[in-house]
């Protein structure tokens, strides 16, 4: 996908403060962060959103879901931290690259 911003960060060639990266998924910081730690969980595939995954996908999902009391574990989150996936502009999605929201820290928001 040539003109996704997160493949492009994926890729990249939009530079992003990254916190953890393997063979298939990337972890950056949100450039415009809702709590003190705010990172955003993208696999490097192109997955438009929850809408479009399909069944081979889900080891995928599985990994993504492991690795988050990790991240939040190294982002010093000991307390617990908050996920959240906006699926299409219903549910809040702006960027149509599958990514998980994960938040902890100061300032935590609530649901809206
Ligand atoms: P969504 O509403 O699609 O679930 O969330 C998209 C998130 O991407 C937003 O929290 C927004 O601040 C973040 N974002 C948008 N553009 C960029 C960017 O260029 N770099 C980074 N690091 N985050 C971005
Ligand atoms: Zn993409």
């Amino acid at each position: 996908m040539s003109d996704c911003l997160f493949c492009k960060i994926a890729a990249g060639e939009i530079p992003a403060d990254t916190v953890y990266e393997d063979d298939k998924v990337i972890v950056f910081r949100d450039i415009n962060p809702k709590a003190e730690v705010h990172l955003l969980v993208i696999p490097r595939e192109h997955i438009p959103s929850l809408n479009e995954l399909s069944e081979d996908q889900d080891a995928l999902l599985g990994n993504m879901l492991h690795l988050l009391p990790q991240l939040a574990k190294a982002q010093g989150l000991n307390d617990g931290f908050r996920t959240i996936i906006n699926t299409g502009k219903g549910g809040g999605q702006l960027i149509f690259h599958l990514h998980m929201h994960l938040l902890g820290g100061k300032n935590l928001p609530g649901f809206e």
